[in-house]
């Protein structure tokens, strides 16, 4: 990866390879990374499936990542759907329930199958490098 500094050493600069996980496909992803902050997304022309092609949801990571009403905790809905009512949780509690409720759908619909998406299909794209 490209690395730079400036002249003081104040400010590093580096390109991140990795993939998007906005949705399923993955597609890779070059990450510029100023100060620690995110300044620039692009596709990664060197990716085998996505060969630098993004959508507009992924090109648009940054907003996501730095909007000021952005979530970072779980938060359960206390209200009528709709209704705009919800209640901050904590993560075990997030887990749980969905596990609860994961278990309680496959109970009742025993002939169905079922597919859950993990972070691990991600380190095994990262261990290609
Ligand atoms: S860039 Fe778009 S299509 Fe590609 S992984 Fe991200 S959200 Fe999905």
């Amino acid at each position: 990866m490209e690395k730079t500094e400036d002249r003081t050493g104040l400010s590093e600069e580096k390109v991140v390879r990795t993939v998007c996980q906005d949705c399923h496909v993955a597609c890779g992803v070059l990450v510029q990374v100023k100060d620690g902050k995110v300044v620039k997304i692009e596709g990664d022309p060197a990716h085998p499936l996505s060969e630098g092609m993004m959508c507009p949801k992924g090109l648009a990571a940054k907003q996501l990542i730095y909007h000021p009403e952005r979530l970072t905790y779980p938060m359960k809905r206390v209200g009528e759907r709709g209704e705009g009512k919800w209640q901050r949780i904590s993560w075990d509690e997030a887990l749980d329930t969905i596990a609860t409720k994961l278990k309680e759908i496959i109970e009742k619909y025993p002939d169905t199958e079922y597919a859950v998406k993990a972070s691990e299909r991600l380190k095994a794209l990262e261990k290609k490098d």
